[in-house]
């Protein structure tokens, strides 16, 4: 990588970042286009966010991403917010247009294209999704606005549950919508046709654990953990023992990156099947 006086700055902005795998991806991104940009990881602390914000736009940072726990807060620091990142009430990119820092959402979309590259349809499915943080409101938002039949919402603290029932209903009216807890008791597992799980369950340090018991689910359910390390959590292991189909949160994680980075640099983030051969192989590998 040759770094210059020219060269652009992206980064992600959250706290802890240590875990992160966005700044080996977009870099790898970056110099797989020949784009002279760098993206660096920022570990800010809570109560310096709005400093950290003044202080990207001072020194006119391109672009960023956000991450845990900043995704709601940062929409009051932006000057700008784009509509779908409104509706689903968080922003994960952040794009400096001409100085103003304007917030977008890629992480439904890049969660939605990977039901498109399964040949998976959505519309219509009972859904159950596990978690009630930033990620599932991302997800049941996009789900919401995919027309699905019912989402169950699963999760720990009812308060939480309740809460994310609240805004999908505020996007859609024409779903049924249940909450839950973990142990699924009330749940008519027989009718689910997609688990997703989106708690931080089966990742560092709970990778021994998995959300909720697979028994009673129909053979042809879909499993969808959105964690990507590991790339098999515990859910997904016992979900292929039941020969359940799975799918991981990589494809996820790399979708909603390069949609990122067509935002931040729309004519010059040309994918192709090749190039995203490429990407997808260095992923397998990290
Ligand atoms: P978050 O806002 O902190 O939400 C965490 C969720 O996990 C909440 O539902 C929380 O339940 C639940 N949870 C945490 N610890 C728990 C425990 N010990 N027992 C039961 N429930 C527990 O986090 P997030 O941003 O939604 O991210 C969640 C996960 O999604 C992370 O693993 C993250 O890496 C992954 N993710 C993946 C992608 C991707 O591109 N693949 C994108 C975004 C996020 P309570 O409400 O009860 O606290």
């Amino acid at each position: 990588m040759d770094i210059n006086w020219n060269t652009n700055l992206y980064g992600l902005i959250g706290n802890p970042i240590n875990k992160s795998l966005s700044p080996k991806i977009h870099n790898f991104i970056f110099n797989s286009l020949d784009l002279n940009n760098v993206y660096l990881a920022f570990d800010v602390e809570k109560e310096n966010l709005q400093k950290a914000i003044e202080g990207f736009k001072v020194i006119r940072v391109k672009g960023f991403n956000v991450t845990i726990p900043f995704k709601q807060e940062i929409m009051k620091y932006l000057d700008e917010i784009d509509s779908k990142a409104k509706i689903i009430g968080a922003v994960n990119t952040v794009k400096n247009e001409n100085g103003k820092l304007v917030g977008y959402n890629t992480d439904g979309d890049g969660f939605l294209q990977v039901f498109q590259e399964e040949g998976i349809e959505i519309p219509g499915k009972n859904i159950l999704l596990i978690g009630a943080g930033g990620a599932a409101y991302a997800i049941g938002s996009t789900l919401a606005l995919n027309n699905v039949a019912t989402i169950t919402i699963a999760n720990r603290n009812q308060d939480n549950a309740l809460n994310l029932k609240e805004h999908l209903r505020s996007i859609s009216n024409n779903m049924n919508m249940e909450t839950s807890d973990l142990n699924l008791f009330n749940l008519n597992k027989k009718e689910v046709d997609m688990i997703i799980n989106t708690t931080s369950i089966g990742m560092y340090p709970m990778e021994n654990l998995a959300p909720i018991e697979l028994n009673g689910f129909t053979d042809n359910i879909v499993v969808y953990d959105i964690i990507y390390k590991p790339k098999e959590t515990k859910l997904l292991e016992r979900a292929r023992f039941h020969n359940y189909k799975t799918i991981n949160g990589i494809h996820m994680l790399l979708n909603q990156a390069i949609l990122s980075q067509k935002i931040w640099n729309r004519e010059k983030c040309k994918i192709n099947s090749k190039k995203m051969e490429e990407i997808k192989g260095f992923l397998d590998f990290m």
